[in-house]
């Protein structure tokens, strides 16, 4: 019976049965219904079957006209408690789980959509557009110059800064230390040139407290085109190999995969051939 209840009890958490009070109090209605009807047909069975062998101790008329209103009431006192209890109990468990499932989407320190979100997200939207992949320049730099709490305030700063440039539909995440990954839904190259330059001049532009004065910092990024049929992984590597040419020329700027290596001189063109990592 127990093991049967725990199976039902998963089985309405999991089809996020009682999302809402008005769920719950359908599901209680329902519960009493339900009863009233099977204890008033069960107590009514019960009285014709004592009356008939004669083992009735009020006469049949007065059992029915008193003891099945009572009957009524307790089988939908109790039922109805019993149901809200339950109802709760499992509305509590989604609540959890949706607020367990929201937590383990996102990145703790910047609030973006962790690596494995964004990737997921991206593959549910079907259209295409732009894969950007932004990397701080010189983050080593401020967290041994300013620690590091402030290199992670430098962090969430440029995750505010992508967050309000590429509002929805648009998707932000963080795909690493201070990598940050852009879905630009729009395939209009123009735009995406717009959106991408905004945001590294907002960032440029930004300025944290450090112990030793403000701090700024400037994004490199490197963007490849979103087609369909193309997978993750080449879009991802296309989009790094940009960008290892933005910081191969200097940092500070945006290299489109198309631009290719005809950017640089023969001598660096062998180690951007390989991938950062
Ligand atoms: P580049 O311009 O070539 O990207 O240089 P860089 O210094 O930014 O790159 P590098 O990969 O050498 O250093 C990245 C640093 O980021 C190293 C690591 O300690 C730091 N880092 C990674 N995650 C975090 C974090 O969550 N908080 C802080 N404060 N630092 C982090
Ligand atoms: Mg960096
Ligand atoms: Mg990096």
């Amino acid at each position: 019976m127990r093991g049967r209840l725990a199976l039902w009890l998963r089985a309405q958490w999991e089809a996020g049965v009682f999302q809402t009070r008005a769920d719950i109090s359908m599901f209680v209605l329902n519960t009493v219904l339900v009863t009233i009807t099977l204890a008033t047909a069960g107590y009514l069975m019960a009285t014709a079957i004592l009356a008939n062998f004669g083992l009735l101790p009020n006469p049949f008329a007065a059992a029915l006209g008193f003891d099945t209103p009572t009957t009524v009431l307790v089988a939908a006192s109790v039922s109805a408690l019993i149901a809200w209890l339950l109802g709760m109990a499992v509305h509590e468990m989604a609540l959890s789980r949706a607020e367990l499932e929201r937590l383990s989407r996102l990145d703790s320190l910047s609030g973006l959509l962790n690596r494995r979100a964004f990737i997921a997200d991206m593959a549910e939207k079907k259209v295409n557009g732009f894969f950007v992949l932004f990397d701080v320049d010189r983050f080593k730099l401020v967290n041994d110059t300013h620690g590091q709490a402030v290199g992670d305030a430098v962090i969430v700063a440029v995750a505010d800064e992508l967050e309000r440039v590429f509002a929805a539909p648009h998707l932000v995440g963080r795909v690493g230390g201070e990598e940050f990954a852009v879905f630009i839904e729009n395939d209009d190259r123009g735009d995406c040139s717009l959106l991408v330059e905004e945001a590294r001049r907002s960032v440029a532009a930004r300025r944290v407290a450090g112990a030793k004065g403000p701090v700024t910092v400037t994004l490199s990024a490197g963007i490849a085109d979103r087609a369909q049929g193309r997978s993750f992984e080449a879009i991802f590597e296309a989009a790094d190999r940009a960008l290892y040419l933005a910081k191969s020329l200097g940092r500070d700027r945006t290299i489109h995969e198309d631009e290719g290596e005809g950017l640089l001189e023969p001598s660096r063109r062998v180690a951007a051939g390989g991938r950062r990592r």
